[in-house]
């Protein structure tokens, strides 16, 4: 008859043991997200994949992606050691480096999550690094102008040359530090961050061709 309590006793002592594990985790889950800049579903998407997993990208030719694409991205404080942010970055460089995209640079928003962040392969650096940049902005283009063939992960099958695109940019960012940065960049990986920093706005390349064609459309009225 003394078992009994005793036995009672271990019983709903380990089961109060599993409880505050439990509540431990779902603490430690709570705060990694309260201090990262991503919400819960966003957190759930991101988790779901390894570091080295490719997101999926978005296209043009699904109704849904394409308006994300041309949704706004909102800029974020970088927090040092967010641990998603760090994995986020991580995913990102794995799905531009994907066999199946092969890409050069390549905006948040085009693996649906609507933050300032953008990947760029640097081909003005020794062994062309592919490097992640935080609330990126252009303060200042050059008057000079670089005609440029592009193409788009999320516009598939084509390629088009682009004559709006300056030499020279002044770029200004965070890095995971949270330091803010300036640096001139020039040439081609000048173009990829005009491209990319467009993608932020929900601007497409191809906008660029239809202002065109729209403008010699008005120069033929005229
Ligand atoms: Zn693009």
């Amino acid at each position: 008859m003394k078992i009994f309590p005793l036995v009672f006793t271990i019983v709903f002592f380990s089961f109060s043991c599993v409880n505050k594990q439990k509540d431990n985790e779902v603490d430690q889950v709570e705060e990694i997200v309260a201090k990262s800049i991503f919400n819960e579903e966003e957190s759930q998407l991101l988790t779901k994949g390894e570091k080295s997993d490719p997101f999926r990208v978005l296209t043009i030719e699904n109704v849904k992606d394409s308006l994300l694409l041309r949704s706004k991205s909102k800029g974020f404080v970088v927090e040092p050691n967010d641990s998603l942010l760090i994995l986020f970055s991580e995913r990102l460089i794995a799905t531009v480096q994907d066999s199946a995209t092969l890409g050069v640079g390549i905006a948040a928003p085009q693996v649906g999550f609507l933050k300032n962040i953008i990947c760029i392969q640097r081909f003005d650096k020794v062994n062309k690094p592919f490097e992640v940049y935080y609330n990126p902005k252009i303060s200042q283009y050059s008057k000079k102008i670089q005609p440029c063939r592009e193409g788009c992960l999320s516009i598939p099958g084509r390629m088009d040359t682009l004559s709006v695109r300056s030499y020279a940019i002044l770029l200004e960012y965070e890095n995971i530090a949270g330091e803010h940065q300036f640096e001139m960049v020039e040439d081609f990986t000048a173009v990829i961050f005009q491209h990319e920093i467009d993608h932020l706005n929900g601007i497409l390349y191809t906008d660029y061709l239809h202002q065109k064609a729209h403008e010699q459309t008005i120069g033929h009225v005229h």
